[in-house]
């Protein structure tokens, strides 16, 4: 095979094996979705009854990796947020690899929105299997832990390290008590494949960079009166703003501002890897009224928008930050009142994009490993959200993405992951590490 120097017997042998494991794959893979583990800091659920789920779950993996003769070392930052890190130690002479992925999940909604009335299903469709984290992302994990078993039980010995990591708390960004607590410890490795879903648009592409991510929060000030003014503080003779002024109607004129800006940044904004249009500028949440009581017979006071911005991995997140700030600058200065109350603006959030080489060894190699185990040529994209590889890569560990699922069935009602995506995966997983880490002939 194109760039692989394992013998093809070896790839073979490996091969049937994850065959031969399908359903154990799709057994471990239901066990972990039926184990609930969302995340307990997610805004609005009870974080103490949703605490420990990540741990059950991380029991399950280790019960599948401990018999393998993997080193195991389960440890939190904070009480019940336990990680996993199994390590299987290699002969010597070769590169390691992490395989990284995260057991939390983000909340369900309503249970009755989803198939059988359940988000924890774990049950089987035309292929698919159904529920919270299927695809986001415990089934890149299951498929991780079968290629890592694989290897071990076709017999084959690793030179360099391979460690196994599902960690806690990335769907908060709580990446100090998971990924970020993991390198603390210890672990490193000269390359890392986070099992986060590939798609879209191509699943299971193989991605060596990801958006970069700003939770932006702008605010405006209004002046508070009774709303049956309101002739009397907008229309042309009127007193305007010596009597009120409306936060929300002030703010609108951002947000309009900033839709223009992001059309421009469907032009202006661009990367090799990411369809035109990717970068983003998205009004998530708009609150306003007047202060303190919701009341629409008072003018409002305030207003208060927060935007995700997903921005390219190759710019200056500092640059991205002036650009957006001297926009809403500029539009202020056209509107008196803004132009004296300027919005203010807050960097609430800052997830760091990363940015590997494609020519770089481990997405050349990952890429022929999808081609062996597909017979297809792999597809290189960037990742269109953000994920832990940006923390890894951030402390000197080349990390890449590659994954079954998509994104757009991840954080939705209905999530699945394709069957024969996981079997595709795990032989991509297993070639992957054969070929980096070196095997012993
Ligand atoms: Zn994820």
């Amino acid at each position: 095979m194109k760039n692989i120097k394992v013998s093809e017997s070896i790839l073979n042998h490996v091969s049937d094996v994850i065959e031969d494991s399908r359903d154990e794959l799709i057994e471990l893979c239901q066990k972990l979705v039926q184990t609930r583990s969302i995340n307990p800091l997610s805004a609005g659920v009870d974080t103490e009854a949703e605490l420990g789920g990540e741990k059950r779950c991380n029991e399950i993996l280790r019960d599948v990796v401990a018999p393998l003769g993997a080193s195991i070392d389960m440890f939190e930052v904070e009480l019940d947020r336990t990680n996993l890190v199994a390590t299987f130690t290699g002969e010597g002479g070769g590169r390691s690899l992490i395989f990284n992925g995260h057991i939390d999940t983000v909340p369900v909604g309503n249970f009755d929105d989803w198939k059988w009335g359940n988000p924890f299903s774990g049950k089987i469709e035309q292929g698919r299997i159904y529920g919270r984290g299927a695809c986001d992302m415990k089934g890149g994990l299951c498929a991780q832990v079968m290629a890592a078993k694989a290897i071990v039980s076709a017999g084959f010995r690793l030179r360099g390290d391979l460690l196994f990591e599902s960690v806690v708390g990335e769907e908060t960004m709580s990446h100090e008590l998971g990924t970020t607590a993991v390198i603390d410890r210890g672990y490193l490795a000269d390359g890392a494949i986070v099992s986060e879903p590939s798609g879209p648009p191509v699943n299971l592409a193989v991605e060596p960079s990801s958006c970069g991510l700003f939770w932006m929060r702008i605010s405006c000030i209004g002046k508070s009166t009774h709303s049956s003014v309101r002739w009397h503080i907008m229309r042309p003779g009127g007193s305007g703003s010596k009597i009120g002024v409306n936060a929300i109607e002030k703010g609108v004129l951002i947000l309009n501002a900033l839709q223009q800006l992001e059309q421009q940044w469907g032009i202006t904004k661009t990367h090799p890897l990411f369809l035109p249009g990717q970068f983003t500028i998205h009004p998530g949440v708009i609150e306003g009224g007047p202060a303190g009581t919701p009341n629409p017979y008072i003018v409002s006071e305030y207003c208060q928008m927060d935007y995700a911005v997903w921005f390219p991995p190759h710019e200056n997140s500092e640059n991205v930050k002036k650009e957006i700030e001297t926009y809403i600058q500029k539009a202020a200065s056209l509107d008196p009142w803004l132009e004296k109350n300027p919005p203010k603006v807050e960097w609430m959030l800052h997830w760091p994009p990363f940015n590997v080489d494609v020519d770089f060894p481990l997405c050349t190699i990952c890429a022929a490993a999808h081609e062996s185990a597909t017979g297809t040529s792999a597809v290189f994209q960037g990742f269109t959200a953000v994920n832990d590889a940006a923390y890894l890569n951030a402390r000197g560990i080349p990390a890449i993405t590659y994954g079954p699922g998509s994104i757009l069935v991840a954080h939705a009602v209905n999530e699945f992951v394709d069957i024969e995506e996981l079997m595709i995966a795990a032989k991509t997983y297993a070639i992957s590490a054969l070929e980096w880490c070196g095997v012993v002939a």
